[in-house]
């Protein structure tokens, strides 16, 4: 560690934590990086990233090895289930806009797993796992968080503290910051199975929205497995909706086949909508990622949206640690950014997102998709689509609030 300068200090080595870690470690600030688990956690969670994170992570030279584990996907479709009709998007529409027009589908814990050999080759990055943040104290000049390890009880220092360890975020709930917001009543189950559903859906795309207005569903294909999701009755106990007869009809539902479907792994999750009622505590304390906001999955933003908090907190830190900036100002700034653009875009385009897909009124559902049709085939209003649905203008406008 460069010497006399104490860490910035990340509770959660998630996506949003290893992105915040590498950013400052790239920048000569030394890190502190706690995991409450023994290693890495190998989440079968978030898979899509979107392009202007591919663009952000390409600064950090990250991006070329995602792409060499992940997918690429240049288009996505949102489906009527029953008659196929389908409303295609193609994101080389945003060529201009972007260096990675397009999805990529990669897994969350390929992520994690690149940032932290990253990491490991840093002089003055320093990774813990068996750190489990329970507290924290901060004074005029710095913070101190108190982490369970095997070795007991430990105390470490820092001139920051970043809250990134998830939903249940210890920092965050240590300091009775409230959590606004809903809890649906249904959850959701996503099934993950190396069956090809594309040599059986005529058309299918690689991502792929169906609605339905008896159940409607995603179909989300990864490099080695198609990943499908369905809203469960909130009538039906966990055991039932895990059970293999459970999980074969969903299957079978959606593509008849000969035989069981073999399942390779299977989730069932409680679906959220909250935002931390702030992203800064006291003066030096800071919550980013799931500790601070929580949404739907439909569109694929929690991850994203967490890795864009990561990077506009870091480089705020940056400048406050490397070139002496106004850290008050910075960090407020940092809050207003973040908590604005979450609650006006992400939580609100999220909550559409469902709402559109899961209309149980045929004839609602039947005008959704003849809109989603409409925009697709018109190339104005398809990128005026794109250019929200993959976050590059809320992005833009999250750094414009002053
Ligand atoms: C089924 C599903 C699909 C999803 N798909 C997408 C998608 O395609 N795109 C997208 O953008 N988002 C998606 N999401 C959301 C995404 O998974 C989360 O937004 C993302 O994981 C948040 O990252 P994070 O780093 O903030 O938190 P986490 O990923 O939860 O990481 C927190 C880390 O902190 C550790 N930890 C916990 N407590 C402590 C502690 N006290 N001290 C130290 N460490 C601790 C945990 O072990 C973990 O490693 C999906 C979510 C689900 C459930």
């Amino acid at each position: 560690m460069p010497q006399n300068r104490k860490p910035v200090l990340i509770a959660g080595a998630g996506p949003v934590g290893c992105t915040a870690a590498l950013l400052l470690a790239q920048h000569d600030i030394p890190v502190v990086l706690m995991e409450a688990l023994d290693e890495l956690p190998m989440d079968l969670r978030a898979s899509t990233f979107h392009p202007p994170t591919l663009d952000m992570l390409d600064a950090l030279g990250v991006t070329p090895q995602l792409i060499s584990q992940g997918l690429i996907v240049p288009t996505f479709q949102y489906r009527d289930r029953r008659t196929g009709e389908f409303a295609e998007f193609d994101l080389d529409l945003l060529r201009d806009e972007t260096r990675h027009p397009y999805r990529l589908q990669c897994e969350q814990y390929k992520f994690t797993r690149v940032v932290v050999d990253m990491l490991k080759a840093l002089p003055h990055a320093d990774v813990r796992f068996n750190h489990r943040v329970v507290g924290f104290s901060q004074d005029g000049e710095g913070v101190t968080a108190l982490a369970w390890t095997p070795d007991g009880e430990i105390k470490i220092r820092g001139c920051f503290l970043i809250g990134a360890e998830g939903a249940d975020s210890k920092v965050r709930q240590s300091a009775a910051v409230l959590y606004e917001g809903l809890t649906y009543p249904e959850r959701f189950l996503v099934m993950s199975t190396k069956f090809p559903f594309e040599d059986h859906i005529e058309n299918l795309s690689d991502v792929s929205y169906m609605s339905d207005p008896e159940e409607w569903c995603v179909l989300l294909r990864t490099v080695d497995l198609w990943r499908f999701l369905v809203p469960t009755d909130p009538q039906d106990s966990p055991e039932k909706v895990l059970s293999e007869d459970y999980v074969q009809d969903c299957l079978q539902r959606v593509c008849k086949k000969d035989g069981p479907y073999k399942v390779e792994h299977q989730l069932l999750y409680n679906v959220h909508q909250r935002v931390a009622e702030t992203y800064r505590i006291g003066r030096r304390v800071l919550l980013a990622g799931d500790a601070a906001h929580i949404n739907n999955p439909l569109g694929g933003m929690g991850m994203n949206g967490g890795i864009h908090d990561a990077i506009n907190l870091a480089e705020k830190l940056v400048t406050i640690i490397n070139e002496g900036g106004d850290m008050d100002a910075l960090l407020d700034l940092y809050n207003r950014q973040r908590r604005l653009i979450c609650i006006d875009f992400v939580q609100s385009q999220t909550a559409k997102n469902k709402e559109m897909i899961e209309a149980t009124d045929a004839k609602t559902q039947r005008r959704r998709q003849q809109d989603y049709m409409r925009t697709a085939n018109d190339p104005e209003l398809a990128k005026a689509f794109l250019m929200r649905s993959s976050m590059i203008e809320p992005l833009r406008e999250s750094y414009e609030i002053q």
